[in-house]
């Protein structure tokens, strides 16, 4: 299959590990912002996690430069259009994108300013482009419950009008779902969709206490429900559905390569899977990628993949005339 051609469907990609890095170079050199190189080979080699890289939390330490071009209203809109522009290239017909609004506050921007401007980035992209997009919200488990409780209450407003849904994210400690239960349960009294960052990093415990305590829809990775029973058997039960990143999970180790991934056993035992980026720069990854990546290391036939598009359509957090019309791209596979 020739994946490039082939609509396609994201659901688990990050605004701030997908700048392009010539924007990186291009506001930093107007803003005076320092960076460890203009050269674009060089700060390429700054952005992209190896695949031989030590773990989540040396994976997250890519993140650092791009967040200091993201400060603006006019760059957070500019990158977000962009990377609906570049996954609109490669015939990503809808993607959904997430950021942490609470990073972008440190020249000053108001949360709502920063969420707006994101939001303004995608409306100008779905314009000009073949593409429809919506907006996740990201809390920081690494920051505190009321800072979660911040992102949902300043991100009511924006629900239906691009924003459908909350996540947690950053590094994942064992357990971590006890501490965000009220913010995350006021959510889905908002009406947020509930996708949440679990089982990542070796603890598949994460997982069933995302489904049963945060109500998750959806889990980021879920890769170490291979080890951990009751939270297998829920997903699959429940059908939540996984998005799954391979060369993500590399990078991370939560897999030594990608022979290993678990993404196959799972969909051929009747678990939602989803193909995803993650992070399009420090990944170094598109979708075209992530797709031949899993086809080729697992034999994945035209049908198979059908059924993973279909899986994403309807784990989207679209609306229903969005998800007929991806539907319908069904029929070009
Ligand atoms: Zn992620």
């Amino acid at each position: 299959m020739n994946f490039s051609i082939m609509p396609k469907i994201e659901l688990h990609c990050h605004l701030d590990g997908s700048v392009r890095p010539e924007t990186i170079i291009d506001i930093a050199k107007k803003e005076g912002i320092s960076l460890p190189s203009f050269d674009k080979e060089a700060i390429k080699e700054e952005l992209i996690a190896p695949l031989d890289c030590e773990s989540l939390d040396k994976y997250l330490k890519r993140f650092s430069i791009p967040n200091l071009v993201m400060q603006s209203r006019e760059n957070l809109k500019r990158i977000t259009f962009e990377l609906f522009e570049d996954a609109a290239k490669e015939n990503v017909k809808y993607m959904e994108v997430r950021f942490a609004p609470l990073l972008h506050t440190q020249m000053g921007l108001s949360v709502e300013e920063i969420i707006q401007s994101v939001i303004e980035g995608m409306k100008e992209a779905e314009e000009q482009f073949d593409i429809n997009g919506n907006i996740i919200l990201s809390c920081m488990r690494t920051m505190s419950v009321e800072s979660a409780f911040e992102v949902v209450e300043k991100g009511k407003r924006f629900l239906r009008k691009g924003v459908v849904a909350i996540d947690l994210c950053a590094s994942e400690e064992e357990g971590f779902c006890g501490k965000f239960i009220e913010p995350i349960a006021l959510a889905r009294e908002y009406g947020f969709r509930v996708t949440i960052h679990a089982g990542e990093t070796g603890i598949g415990k994460n997982v069933l206490e995302a489904v049963e305590w945060l109500g998750a829809e959806r889990i980021g990775h879920g890769v170490f429900i291979k080890n951990c029973e009751e939270a297998y058997n829920i997903v699959k039960e429940k059908q939540v559905v996984l998005e799954m990143c391979p060369t993500s999970n590399v990078q991370t180790k939560a897999v030594n390569k990608f022979s290993e991934h678990p993404i196959y056993d799972f969909h051929r035992d009747g678990i939602k899977v989803t193909v995803n980026t993650d992070n399009r720069t420090v990944s170094d990854t598109t979708m075209t990628k992530e797709c031949d990546i899993v086809c080729n290391e697992f034999a994945m036939s035209d049908e198979e993949y059908k059924q993973i598009y279909k899986n994403s359509v309807e784990a989207s957090f679209a609306d229903v005339k969005t998800k007929e019309k991806l539907k319908k791209y069904l029929l070009d596979i």
